[in-house]
């Protein structure tokens, strides 16, 4: 059987960052990824920060915009303000990370899915793999085994990592690609409408050749009968804001998937660890989770450099990796947590509630205190505006 310091299951952002990282530092990675190649299956938006794209990429064709401006329309108006992301093509930008992590020393095995798992001593994991290509499941050992394998985890099997399995907390979102730029090439657009979802949300975000156009809501939206392949349809030829703009576009690309939303009480136990998705690792808010899942894997990576250098592999030395998250972007994520219990809860004071909280406490992030006051107090009071992030009033409809 062969052995790894550490097996990484999935080579999204989390694993192929977290294979590279660790490489780097010549530690023995294994990295599998069950799709000919990563980010092939992926639904996604492709929009995040660039300091995070800076950090991993130095191609720049991996970039397929600059995003200078967000652009949140609401019944009442519109928020917008600059911001410094991009977008890209997960299966171009996945690929490229992949490919990063083979380069700097993981060994990197497409068509490889990992069926099962078990922890047989500490610093000795058996991980059970299925070569897709040659039909053969062999076994391999890891000191530690790292899941970043999407929603759909195996690290469910350590009831430590049991997700908070209420349907409330997923999501899912559909996404088109559709030839030709609709909107500015530096401009996301985000649409918060209860017209489209009392919670979630329509977004145009433009990538070089195509716009990436989507939908998304809760499950619990779901439940009620809404069907999220159909709200884009309607979305595309019925939303009036949109189907000017998208009507009888060729559509070139479609992916979905869940974009699990729940916070877990630990995401390392003896000899494992869990990241990105697999972890919930998504903003609750807009289902983002791009940047946590490369924020994780960069604290994972520094918590297993410390283990493995120091040959120890217990659960209180890879606790060291959940102290890092909650010095971090769980604060974040858990504020944002907060804010979505309340959004769900406003539910059932009528459709427009959830929007407006939505606007008046997540966009109040990007505000100086006095701004913040105001963009809360045009939408509860439903005056059109305009608000950029210096406070300037652009426009009243
Ligand atoms: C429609 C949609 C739009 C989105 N838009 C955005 C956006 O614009 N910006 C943003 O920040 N986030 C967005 N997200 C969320 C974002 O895609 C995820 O948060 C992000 O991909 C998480 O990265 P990850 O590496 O943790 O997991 P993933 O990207 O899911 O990677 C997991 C990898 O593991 C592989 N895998 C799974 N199971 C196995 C197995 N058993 N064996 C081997 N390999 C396996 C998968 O094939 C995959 O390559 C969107 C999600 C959806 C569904």
């Amino acid at each position: 059987m062969e052995q790894f310091d550490v097996v990484i299951l999935g080579a999204g952002p989390a694993g192929s960052v977290l294979a590279r990282l660790l490489a780097e530092k010549a530690f023995k990675v294994l990295l599998v990824e069950k799709d000919a190649f990563a980010g092939k299956t992926t639904a996604c938006g492709g929009l995040f920060d660039k300091p995070y794209f800076d950090r991993y990429v130095d191609d720049p064709t991996v970039m397929e915009q600059h995003i200078r401006r967000n652009v949140f329309k609401m019944p009442w108006g519109e928020v917008v303000y600059d911001c410094d992301q991009v977008t890209v093509k997960r299966r171009v930008f996945d690929r490229y990370l992949a490919e990063k992590a083979h380069n700097a020393g993981a060994v990197y095995r497409t068509r490889t899915k990992a069926l099962d798992w078990k922890r047989i001593t500490s610093g000795q994991v058996e991980i059970r793999l299925h070569d897709l290509d040659k039909k053969e499941k062999y076994l391999v050992g890891a000191r530690v085994v790292a899941f970043a394998d999407g929603p759909h985890t195996l690290a469910k099997k350590n009831p430590r990592f049991e997700h908070v399995q209420n349907r409330k907390n997923w999501a899912y979102a559909y996404a088109y690609e559709i030839d030709g730029l609709v909107t500015a090439p530096d401009e996301m657009i985000i649409y918060l409408d209860k017209a489209l979802f009392p919670w979630g949300y329509g977004w145009i975000f433009p990538d070089s050749d195509v716009s990436n156009i989507g939908v998304g809501t809760i499950q619990s939206e779901m439940d009620k009968g809404i069907k999220v392949k159909e709200k884009l349809f309607e979305f595309i030829n019925d939303y009036p804001e949109t189907s000017a703009l998208l009507k009888g576009k060729t559509i070139s690309d479609k992916k979905g998937g869940f974009i699990p939303m729940w916070l877990i009480d630990h995401y390392s136990d003896d000899s494992q660890l869990v990241l990105g998705d697999a972890a919930g690792m998504v903003s609750p808010l807009f289902g983002a989770g791009i940047d946590y899942a490369i924020d994780a894997a960069e604290a994972a990576a520094a918590t297993l450099g410390e283990a493995l250098t120091a040959g120890r592999y217990d659960a209180a030395t890879l606790k060291a990796y959940d102290e890092r998250l909650n010095r971090g972007f769980l604060i974040d994520l858990r504020k944002q947590m907060m804010v979505a219990r309340i959004i769900i809860k406003s539910l059932k004071f009528g459709a427009q509630w959830p929007v407006k909280i939505l606007a008046a406490i997540a966009f109040g992030g990007k505000y100086t205190r006095w701004n913040k006051i105001k963009i809360m107090l045009y939408p509860l009071l439903g005056k059109p505006q305009t608000i950029k992030e210096n406070g300037e009033i652009l426009s009243h409809k």
